[in-house]
């Protein structure tokens, strides 16, 4: 590369992804280095980008005297949009055995976790820098906040709600492989966890298997369900306008993937029940759930617009369920 040559985001994340298994990374790093220092980043957005893609590779030669140094500069290149690189630098301050000020950087960041989904990066520096049972207390405590919210503003507006559903998404998840990195065993939180990504890999397991049908519990039902087996309300969002939005959004992302043959099915309580019996298995374990799923009558999905929407309300699903998959 001649030293005119601009730097673009393809070959920033091309040699991100060479990194030190590169025979001469300290080549790569000069070369990101140097573009910032001359002003040869083709998009000037990327400068903080390409300092830390410099500085990782710093990190996995064991140089982290001198990535400090990179996401410190990287910071102070694009102090409007700081928050990764903060993170960075106070993992990097904490390996350093810069205890207070690693501390003090990523605890601002903090209040991320509530309203932020990609910034679970947080619990990824902590975790690097050996704290990671500080990490995951920091994603108890916002999920536990989340919750709380979404328990006791039920009329929140649905934007707030596909927010709280997308956090609570990706902090269980996270949480969930944090938990098992660290060799615990699974509480409710990590049970939730299981159950989303269940629930998401059925929509995209639309793609591959043909007809995809999701079960819903029509108002009564659901209602009946969680106070027949309260072990299922970990399972499920706390309201039912929540279960229905869920299965909505869940349909239009599998449709949106271009699965065809979608479906609905109504489970009851007493039907589960009775099925659950004569299969001689537990009514709240996931797979009992499938397989009494797979033994209803499938209602197909989507109803027209102007026909009585899937989830039993009585409403047309142009003014029922239809808006809630978009927010
Ligand atoms: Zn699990
Ligand atoms: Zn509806």
């Amino acid at each position: 590369m001649s030293t005119s040559d601009l730097l673009t985001a393809d070959r920033i994340e091309e040699i991100g992804a060479l990194g030190s298994e590169s025979p001469d990374p300290a080549a790569l790093v000069a070369e990101l280095v140097g573009a910032v220092d001359e002003g040869r980043v083709a998009d000037p957005d990327d400068t903080g980008y390409a300092l830390l893609v410099a500085a990782d590779i710093l990190v996995q030669a064991g140089d982290l005297a001198d990535a400090l140094a990179l996401t410190t500069r990287a910071i102070a290149e694009q102090p409007d949009d700081d928050a990764y690189s903060r993170s960075k630098r106070g993992g990097l301050l904490l390996r350093l055995g810069r205890e207070d000020e690693g501390l003090a950087e990523l605890t601002a960041l903090r209040p991320l976790l509530e309203t932020d989904p990609d910034a679970t990066y947080l619990v990824d520096d902590l975790a690097e820098a050996g704290r990671a049972e500080t990490a995951l207390e920091w994603l108890t405590a916002a999920l536990d906040a989340i919750m709380d919210r979404t328990r006791t503003q039920q009329h929140e507006s649905e934007d707030a709600q596909d927010e709280a559903a997308a956090m609570i998404y990706g902090l269980t998840q996270r949480r969930h492989d944090l938990r098992e990195e660290m060799g615990l065993p699974h509480d409710d939180y990590d049970n939730l966890a299981d159950r989303l990504r269940a629930a998401s890999n059925h929509a995209l397991d639309a793609l591959d298997d043909g007809p995809a049908t999701l079960l819903f519990w029509p108002q009564a039902e659901f209602e009946a369900l969680l106070a027949r087996w309260p072990a299922l309300a970990d399972s499920y969002p706390a309201t039912w306008d929540e279960h229905r939005a869920q299965t909505e959004r869940a349909l239009a992302d599998a449709a949106g993937l271009g699965a065809a043959d979608l479906g609905v099915v109504a489970g009851s309580v007493a039907g589960l029940a009775s099925f659950a019996e004569q299969a001689g298995s537990d009514p709240t374990d996931e797979e009992t759930l499938d397989e009494y799923a797979d033994s209803l009558d499938e209602v197909a999905w989507p109803p027209g617009r102007n026909d009585a929407c899937w989830c039993g309300s009585g409403a047309k699903y142009k003014k029922c369920c239809l808006p809630r998959s978009r927010g």
